[in-house]
């Protein structure tokens, strides 16, 4: 594997969404390459911080809505 295929499936490989045969290849690589480790490393800092935020708060209309569904849910 080279680093632009590595570099390609980063993202999957740290959402654990790659083929066990594609995650092996990936590890290999990384074992070898200390540009994409970095790379990886960052995506996964990324995702984990990404994680964390609290929610999107909700915009007026939307907030509306909710309130009106749920009024008619309960009905
Ligand atoms: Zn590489």
């Amino acid at each position: 594997m080279r680093c632009r295929e590595a570099a390609e499936q980063a993202g999957a490989f740290v959402d654990a969404e790659v083929s066990g045969r594609v995650r092996w290849r990936i590890r290999l690589h990384l074992a070898t390459c200390r540009n994409c480790r970095r790379f990886v490393r960052q995506i996964a800092l990324t995702r984990d911080a990404l994680g964390r935020l609290p929610p999107p708060p909700l915009d007026a209309a939307r907030e509306d809505e909710l309130v009106a569904a749920l009024r008619e849910a309960s009905r």
